[in-house]
């Protein structure tokens, strides 16, 4: 050890650290050099040297999902933003983690009415005889009405479809005087439910700025828009 090292030690032990950091100050050099063909990656490089060159505003991080711009193809309908005739999504998603909150419209009345809220849910628990999740739901426009689903029966979209639908945004079997009254179906290319009918989706990657700033405003169109469909039911009432 060199003399500065050693002046230390007799006043008090130099915790181990100490010695260790002025070791790895004299071997870094080496050290840095022959680790870097490693670090290298050559997808960078150009971006590297442009950005060296002066050019401060290039991102040095481009997002690879959607190249930056923070929108990708909906993977859904395959960017067509249509559903085929019949119905390409063979069911409705249903993510059971984020399940409560969401708008249910029933194909078929149930208890009196078609557009419901999710307000519980209920694991599956196959111990008890219980082989299935199930979600609670509550009529929009009467909260005491609820209704316990299958998320099977939810998934199905000859009988449930996301979100709340109008009149016009599907089509109807039977006769509305009936019981049950008509029945809905989804219409033949019906916009995309995934992309809204944009064939386009904010790009999700973890760590893609422009896709969570995109993500984040059509949040508040969605919230915006049940606010003002609420006000509508309610002044309807
Ligand atoms: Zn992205
Ligand atoms: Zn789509």
């Amino acid at each position: 050890p060199r003399g500065a090292v050693r002046r230390v030690v007799p006043a008090k032990k130099p915790p181990p650290l100490v010695v260790r950091a002025a070791r790895h100050g004299d071997d870094a050099p080496a050290d840095a050099s022959a680790r870097r063909p490693r670090l290298v990656d050559p997808s960078n490089e150009s971006k590297k040297r442009a950005a060296t060159a002066g050019a401060k505003d290039i991102p040095v991080e481009t997002c690879v999902a959607c190249g930056g711009v923070g929108v990708v193809e909906c993977r859904a309908c395959g960017g067509k933003g249509t559903l085929a005739a019949g119905g390409f999504h063979a069911k409705n998603h249903v993510d059971m983690a984020n399940v409560v909150g969401t708008n249910w419209t029933a194909h078929r009345r149930t208890k009196g009415w078609r557009h419901f809220e999710c307000i519980g849910k209920s694991p599956a628990d196959k111990a008890n005889g219980k082989p299935r999740a199930s979600v609670h739901l509550a009529a929009t426009c009467d909260r005491d009405v609820t209704v316990w689903v299958d998320v099977k029966e939810l998934k199905d979209r000859t009988l449930w479809s996301a979100g709340w639908k109008q009149r016009e945004d599907l089509d109807w079997i039977g006769d509305p005087d009936q019981p049950g009254g008509a029945v809905a179906v989804p219409k033949p290319g019906a916009p995309c439910v995934a992309c809204d009918g944009e064939g386009r989706v904010p790009c999700q990657r973890r760590g893609c700025v422009n896709g969570a700033e995109r993500v984040r405003k059509q949040r508040e169109v969605i919230e915006r828009t049940e606010r003002t469909f609420k006000k509508v039911i309610k002044a309807t009432r």
